[in-house]
């Protein structure tokens, strides 16, 4: 333990659509209590600022990553 606070994981917060929320919303990293970040990777999992509905950044990424096509 650094002596990481809740603030700092809220100031790195990022904004994704909720699926609970039905809308946009800030996303936050809570501290990581199964060891993601020990080797100094980051910690996969979010939790809306909202409702609380967790989220792994790999969810909305693939979502994200899904191409737009317009109807030609
Ligand atoms: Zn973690
Ligand atoms: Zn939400």
């Amino acid at each position: 333990m650094t002596g990481q606070s809740l603030d700092v994981a809220a100031a790195d917060g990022r904004v994704w659509a909720c699926p609970s929320c039905d809308g946009e919303r800030e996303f936050v990293q809570p501290p990581c209590i199964d060891g993601h970040t020990d080797d100094g990777g980051e910690c996969p999992e979010w939790a809306c600022a909202d409702c609380g509905t967790a989220v792994s950044t790999a969810a909305p990424l693939a979502a994200a990553a899904l191409p737009v096509r317009h109807a030609a």
